[in-house]
């Protein structure tokens, strides 16, 4: 049977490894403790944050399909949220979730999905990447401390753009194409209170502002700790400040908040501050995926088409139906 490699464990990764399982021998590489990638939930007890993607939608037929048995089990369920646009410190529209398209969430939180999808997968955790080696006809993978993470006859990188060029051999077209792409980063503000603010919204799109996006995440379904809040820095400010101290720019982006909704919270009982290197892409052109066919290897993500979980899963699944077709 042949074998397959496929670096990370995010949508895009997972979504090629479901299309291929059935046709060739699996093996996921996941640098992290947990799979899902960018779906994140962290855990601070008795808070939880999605610290990474915060919802999505399903446009493509194919996209629908996917995610149909995660709607069926109850691991995806939409946010009803009530959903403001912040202009500087004013409300400017507000309407509510419940009246438009579902904006799916994982249940009880985002890295619900990446769990789900990997429970009848080959998924080596903690095993981090290091390089690539063509020998004869197959590829060996080398980990940490030169570990050899055995030999595959195909290899799918399935990891941000810039991951994906520091492992990809120069002599490859594709590593050039996939040098050139630019993904910004971003900084996630975690923050708990023992006692609900007084906001009238769950979520909230913010411009005028260092930070781009607040949300009350335990409004999401199947959270249920006290009021938790989670805030993202716009990816520029993240780019221009991606040294700044930790606490500093932790207290930047809480005074931020203040600025937006009139409240205070830098007396949150919990802080945290995470750092996205590689959070987003702007819209690409009109490719799904990167892919050599003389080489049998392959590169996917989000960052292909956009930052988005339905453009990882798109991309994913399209490298994956061209791999099929030489199986
Ligand atoms: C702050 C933030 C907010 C976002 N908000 C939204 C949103 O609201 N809606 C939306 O649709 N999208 C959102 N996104 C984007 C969304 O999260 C991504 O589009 C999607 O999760 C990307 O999936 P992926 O599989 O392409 O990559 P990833 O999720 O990044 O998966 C790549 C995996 O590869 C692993 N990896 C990397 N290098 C190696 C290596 N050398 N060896 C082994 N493993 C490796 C990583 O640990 C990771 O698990 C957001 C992202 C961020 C960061």
């Amino acid at each position: 049977m042949t074998k397959i490699a496929i670096i990370g464990a995010g949508m895009a990764g997972l979504t090629a490894a479901q299309l291929l399982k059935d046709h060739a021998a699996v093996t996921i590489f996941e640098k992290s403790s947990s799979v899902s990638g960018r779906m994140a939930t962290r855990r601070a007890d008795p808070y939880s944050f999605d610290h990474g993607a915060q919802f999505f939608s399903a446009k493509t037929t194919e996209f629908k399909n996917f995610i149909a048995p995660m709607i069926a089990t109850g691991v995806l369920k939409p946010w009803n949220a009530r959903f403001v646009e912040i202009e500087n410190a004013d409300i400017v529209q507000s309407r509510n979730w419940a009246d438009s398209y579902p904006h799916f969430v994982g249940d009880p939180g985002m890295n619900a999905v990446g769990k789900f999808l990997s429970k009848d997968l080959n998924v080596q955790v903690k095993s981090r990447v290091h390089s690539i080696e063509k020998s004869g006809n197959q590829w060996s993978l080398v980990g940490e401390n030169y570990r050899n993470l055995g030999n595959f006859d195909w290899i799918l990188l399935a990891i941000p753009a810039v991951q994906a060029a520091e492992i990809l051999p120069s002599s490859l077209q594709l590593q050039e194409e996939v040098s050139s792409i630019k993904m910004e980063g971003c900084f996630s503000v975690m923050l708990g209170f023992t006692e609900p603010l007084p906001i009238e919204f769950d979520a909230a799109l913010v411009r005028g502002n260092d930070i781009s996006w607040i949300s009350v995440n335990n409004s999401k379904p199947g959270r249920e700790g006290p009021f938790s809040m989670l805030v993202h820095s716009t990816n520029s400010w993240a780019d221009a400040n991606s040294h700044m101290d930790r606490g500093q720019a932790l207290d930047h982006l809480c005074s931020q908040v203040r600025r937006a909704i009139g409240h205070d919270v830098g007396n949150a009982k919990h802080k945290a501050i995470h750092q996205w290197l590689y959070a987003n892409t702007k819209k690409q052109g009109n490719a799904t995926h990167f892919i050599d066919q003389s080489k049998n290897i392959g590169v996917c993500g989000d960052w292909v088409i956009q930052g988005r979980i339905e453009a990882a899963f798109t991309s994913g699944f399209k490298l994956a139906q061209n791999v099929l077709i030489t199986l």
